[in-house]
């Protein structure tokens, strides 16, 4: 029907190509065809096309062909390649590139060609990369020693909540903790120690929280955390529960040794000009009154410019 050299180069060719007529019946198909779907060609020809088509696709197939075929003689069936999907010998869908389009007629009758890419191979290296794309934004936002949220993702959050706080002129508040003298600890149990005692820190505060509250690694042993739509009273009584909640914790390390160790924390209210690095700076003059203070304590941003007023 198609001519031996051309009928040689559809042999070889590596998409599948079809050609149909304009009752949808399969007048030609190439062995990628017959790879793809699974089914011989002296199983589909004089069969219709809508055999290899999904039940949602193969029903209003009859009624797409009668369309087309009413078009003009050249009309450019589906145009650009689009995706498609088909049924294979199986049953399993097969996402297919299509691009279908008019051929000459042969024996008098209108006739569609298609061809079909396999897309299972790029789905699913797509799929793979939008994972891997997830798990690396993931990764930039998460300190890796305790799994919070690192500095980038708490000043990204800040940024949404002081837009919140902006937009609805409800309060938020934010708190910077610092561990007290804990280079002693590293200097007692070493660096692993040092770590696990972070490790430990950051689960304690994280328990002591409420499921709102957003807390983040910030630096070394600095940890932040934002209340959304919480007034500096409230997140004072937070905070301090936090405080009490290491100051009451023996942390035991894995190699022995037991680590107690304390909190300072200052805290900054959401006012309407903040921004986060001058909220940030704030919480942080908060901190300094706290250890200046004598440390294991809360200290907030209004006490901390009363006593730098007073000093
Ligand atoms: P202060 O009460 O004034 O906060 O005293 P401090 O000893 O906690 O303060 P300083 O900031 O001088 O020391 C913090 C120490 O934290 C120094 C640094 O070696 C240690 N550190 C920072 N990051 C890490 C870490 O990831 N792991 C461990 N083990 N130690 C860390
Ligand atoms: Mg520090
Ligand atoms: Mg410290």
């Amino acid at each position: 029907m198609l001519g031996a050299v051309l009928e040689d180069l559809l042999t070889h060719a590596l998409d599948a190509v079809w050609m149909v007529d304009e009752d949808g019946t399969v007048r030609y198909m190439n062995p990628a065809a017959e790879a793809l779907c699974g089914f011989d060609r002296s199983e589909l020809e004089g069969q219709p096309l809508a055999r290899i088509l999904p039940p949602e696709v193969a029903a209003v197939h009859d009624q797409h062909m009668r369309h087309f075929a009413k078009q003009g003689p050249r009309f450019d069936v589906m145009g650009k390649v689009r995706d498609f999907s088909i049924v294979d010998a199986d049953g399993k869908l097969i996402p297919v590139g299509l691009r279908a389009f008019e051929v000459p007629p042969q024996d008098g009758r209108r006739c569609f060609g298609a061809i079909m890419r396999d897309q299972r191979q790029q789905k699913r290296l797509e799929g793979e990369r939008d994972r891997l794309l997830h798990r690396l934004a993931q990764q930039a936002l998460t300190d890796e020693l305790t799994d919070l949220p690192n500095r980038r993702a708490f000043v990204e959050e800040l940024e949404r909540v002081l837009a919140a706080s902006r937009r609805s002129g409800g309060p938020a508040s934010l708190a910077i903790l610092d561990i007290d003298h804990f280079k002693r600890v590293n200097d007692t149990f070493g660096h692993p120690g040092g770590d696990w005692t972070l490790r430990a820190v950051a689960k304690l505060c994280r328990a002591a929280l409420r499921g709102e509250d957003y807390m983040a690694r910030i630096g070394g042993e600095e940890f932040a955390i934002v209340f959304r739509g919480t007034d500096l009273a409230a997140a004072q009584t937070v905070a301090e529960r936090v405080r009490q909640k290491v100051e009451q914790t023996t942390i035991q390390l894995p190699a022995g040794g037991e680590v107690e160790v304390t909190l300072s924390i200052g805290l900054a209210a959401f006012e309407i000009d903040s921004d986060p690095d001058g909220w940030l700076a704030a919480a942080d003059t908060a901190l300094y009154a706290a250890k200046r203070g004598g440390r294991n304590r809360v200290a907030t941003a209004e006490r901390a410019a009363e006593v730098a007023r007073t000093a």
